[in-house]
């Protein structure tokens, strides 16, 4: 049990300009007034504790984990599966054993579709999906029906952008394998029912994977509430280092899967040329090669940062911007809001112009320092259905404050006078 993690404190209540001063790349900008950045379902900023985190593994923690008798390696090794730990509480998980290190969100999943359904998938056999999936949670699934002849289907989306699930009724049928959706969707920040969904999936026997990446950063995740049998998620999108991600799978299915990569570090007894070899427990098993400590580190320590702003905090903070941003935006009259005006949405606001394109809307807010994206984000089938081939997205994080909304409507209306007068 991380010490760390259970003596923060819950703070009474959440300042965001407080918080930006723990991010030195606002200090960092040559004009901080100028960074408004509301990119954050791509990728979050670093609070210098998470930079403080992985230099001191560099520094004072650094050697080879698992392996090495000498006491650097101990503390190493220490520091690691300390790291796992603090992330199992984060996510409310029951032990340590139940969290791989991954490189990824897009790992985790490739894992679990490649290594956990693919060997028990058959032709005839369904695994579904939402229609909001990002690639991530798309391709793998898509790769693995078309290998063993399933086929894949979608959740599809009534007309305010939430699940249809009358319309699926299917979705627990006996031919049904799996089931892979996100928490919140990267486009529309529509949050599924993801909780009520697993249960009764669970009563019918289709194990669950929930695609985290977008909400881990404002919505608190216990996994054993949710009764998910796998969760992903990056550390970059939650305030830690890119290239490292996780992936939770309830112990049992994890033992049953199979590692996609083999190597060191994984493997009990290697038999001799055409024997058998007998992989390591779980979750060695499934990191192989030499795993990234500091990164390790940096996680945990954005996973600690988190906890002691206070999750509810953050979680009100960021609802009431969002909330904040949308009615911002219905008062600019070509704007239309997706996927429905009315609907509450976490942390996202995606959004189309009557007059305007998306790239160039996003150009020129970028020129006012604001940070927005413009495109499919990765969520070709979405947009599809949806009619559009781009949106224009703002996203929303813990160092925002109403600032960044006003800036961001003061380029749209720049925009429309470049563009449209
Ligand atoms: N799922 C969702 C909903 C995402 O938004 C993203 C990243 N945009 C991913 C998965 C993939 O995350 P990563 O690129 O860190 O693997």
């Amino acid at each position: 049990m991380s010490p760390a993690v259970h003596s923060i404190r819950e703070p009474e209540s959440f300042d965001p300009e407080r918080v930006k001063r723990d991010f030195p790349i606002f200090e960092h900008a040559t004009d901080p007034q100028r960074l408004h950045y509301l990119d954050n379902a791509a990728t979050t900023h670093k609070p210098g504790a998470v930079v403080d985190a992985i230099t001191s593994s560099y520094t004072q923690c650094y050697a080879p984990i698992h392996r090495g008798l000498y006491p650097l390696a101990e503390q190493a090794t220490s520091q690691y599966e300390r790291a796992r730990r603090t992330l199992q509480h984060f996510i409310g998980a029951s032990s340590p054993e139940a969290l791989v290190f991954t490189a990824s969100a897009t790992e985790a999943i490739n894992m679990v579709a490649s290594g956990w359904l693919k060997p028990r998938l058959c032709s005839g056999d369904v695994v579904w999906v939402s229609r909001m999936e990002h690639h991530s949670n798309y391709l793998p699934w898509q790769r693995v029906c078309r290998e063993s002849g399933a086929e894949l289907r979608f959740i599809e989306l009534t007309r305010e952008g939430q699940l249809d699930l009358d319309s699926s009724r299917e979705l627990f049928a006996e031919r049904s394998k799996f089931i892979a959706l996100c928490h919140v969707s990267n486009v529309l920040g529509i949050e599924n029912p993801v909780a009520a969904l697993c249960a009764e999936a669970n009563e019918h026997g289709i194990p669950v994977l929930v695609d985290a990446a977008q909400s881990v950063s404002h919505l608190e995740i216990d996994v054993s509430a949710m009764g998910c049998d796998f969760l992903v998620f990056s550390a970059h999108k939650m305030f830690g280092p890119t290239g490292i991600g996780l992936l939770y799978g309830r112990e049992d299915r994890l033992a049953d899967m199979e590692p996609l990569q083999v190597g060191g570090g994984m493997v009990d007894i290697v038999g001799d040329a055409t024997r058998e070899s007998c992989w390591a427990e779980i979750p060695a098993r499934f990191e192989a090669g030499s795993p990234d400590m500091p990164g390790a580190a940096g996680f945990a320590a954005a996973a600690e940062y988190l906890a002691g702003l206070g999750r509810e905090g953050v979680r009100r903070h960021i609802a009431s911007l969002t909330q904040f941003a949308a009615e911002q935006l219905r008062t600019i009259p070509d704007i239309s809001l997706l996927p429905h005006p009315e609907l509450p949405s976490s942390g996202i606001v995606s959004f189309t112009h009557r007059s305007l394109h998306p790239h160039d809307l996003a150009q020129v807010a970028g020129e006012a320092g604001v940070a927005i994206r413009a495109g499919h984000h990765c969520a070709q089938p979405l947009l599809n259905h949806l009619g559009l081939a781009a949106t224009t997205r703002a996203s929303f994080s813990i160092y925002n404050d109403a600032s960044d909304v006003e800036a961001l409507i003061d380029a749209i209306l720049t925009a429309q006078k470049v563009f449209c007068e």
